[in-house]
């Protein structure tokens, strides 16, 4: 029987709703399109880093296929099974490189367990569910010929010529689906594929959507991923904060995840509060510098027998106020260290103190 994979991609939340393996029969897919399972980008990203690294489980499943049908007349390969067996015998296979991280310099730390199940990775589902087709269609030639004498005589060529079918549709198929440039901005998509799909457009009462149909193999489902990661220059990222990878773009530094973004959140409140708290104090040193000339003036009655003179003072204070302010701003946007606050503190506290000399002279108030 014909299956076939149905899809959404969520632009906006950056999801996908999926159902795998779904008998292509408008019952079944009315069915299916009801009870998708929703991945975001991000685990779809690892789950397909996951399936690039497992070239030796896919080299045994292989095996199985080309073993099964040198048994008798080709016994029927289940894809399930398979996909089970593989997750029960192999689970350490399942941590790729991307599971790990250095957390504070202690070594390699295991970060997560549970998406491990290849049974669950919808890139090896996809190709077993479709290797597994590709073997029944052929086995048929030996499990139910047209001619069975003929079938028997031939019997090692057929098995040679469907051994070489399946080998050729695992090679390039592995390859296809495991291209890093459908996550990867960086990276040139080198396949060029004229690909067909359906749109299923399904309604109840209360909503209606518009759901893809594509192979098993996930063609249709990889390219439309592919344009949006590319046109939205995503590329693969490790989360400063989990350690997990993320598609992000350049200068994203944290997964999507709550926990993550809130950590990131109050880090950068940590930061801005910690630089606010230095600029802050150079801005009050030079502050209480300037009182302190103002007091003087103010002493040597300035402000009220040269007032002219007095009003210089107070501009050119504010002149220099509003320059000081404006560039603590500016280093605190950027991030930037505290340096050059300092240094026009000091240049601006000569010149106040020159002024205010400079006045007190002229006023002869010394
Ligand atoms: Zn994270």
């Amino acid at each position: 029987m014909k299956t076939v994979t149905i899809y959404r991609i969520n632009e906006t939340d950056r999801t996908i709703d999926i159902a795998q393996s779904v008998n292509d029969d408008s019952e079944s897919i009315k069915a299916a399109v009801l009870n998708t399972k929703n991945f975001t980008f991000d685990e779809i990203l690892r789950q397909h880093l996951a399936f690039r690294d497992s070239g030796t489980l896919i080299e045994n499943c292989l095996n199985r296929f080309l073993s099964a049908l040198h048994i008798g007349r080709g016994v029927p390969v289940n894809a399930d099974d398979m996909l089970a067996g593989f997750t029960a015998e192999n689970e350490s296979w399942f941590c790729s490189q991307s599971d790990f991280a250095v957390i504070n310099d202690r070594p390699l730390v295991l970060l997560d367990k549970t998406p491990r199940s290849y049974g669950e990775n919808i890139f090896l589902r996809g190709l077993m569910t479709a290797a597994q087709e590709l073997y029944g269609e052929e086995r048929t030639a030996l499990s139910a010929p047209n001619d069975v004498l003929l079938a028997t005589l031939n019997k090692s060529r057929i098995q040679a010529e469907i051994s070489a079918k399946i080998t050729t549709f695992f090679d390039s198929n592995f390859g296809a689906i495991g291209d890093a440039a459908y996550f990867d901005c960086g990276q040139k998509i080198n396949a060029f594929a004229v690909l067909l799909s359906e749109t299923i457009i399904f309604c109840d009462d209360y909503t209606f959507g518009a759901f893809h149909k594509c192979g098993n193999c996930l063609e249709t489902l990889l390219f439309e991923l592919g344009q949006i990661v590319h046109r939205n220059a995503l590329s693969p990222r490790k989360c400063g904060f989990c350690g997990k990878m993320f598609l992000g773009i350049e200068e994203e530094v944290c997964c999507r995840q709550a926990s993550c973004q809130a950590a990131h959140k109050e880090q950068k409140e940590a930061i801005y509060k910690e630089h606010t708290e230095e600029y802050s104090q150079i801005k009050r040193t030079y502050d209480a510098f300037v009182r302190r000339y103002d007091g003087y003036l103010k002493a040597a009655g300035i402000n009220t027998r040269c007032p002219a003179e007095y009003d210089e003072f107070c501009q050119a204070k504010e002149v220099r106020k509003a320059e000081m302010n404006s560039l603590k701003k500016r280093l605190i946007r950027n991030g930037l260290p505290t340096d050059e606050l300092y240094e026009m503190g000091e240049k601006f506290k000569a010149e106040i103190r020159a002024i205010a000399e400079g006045i007190m002279e002229r006023c002869g108030a010394k």
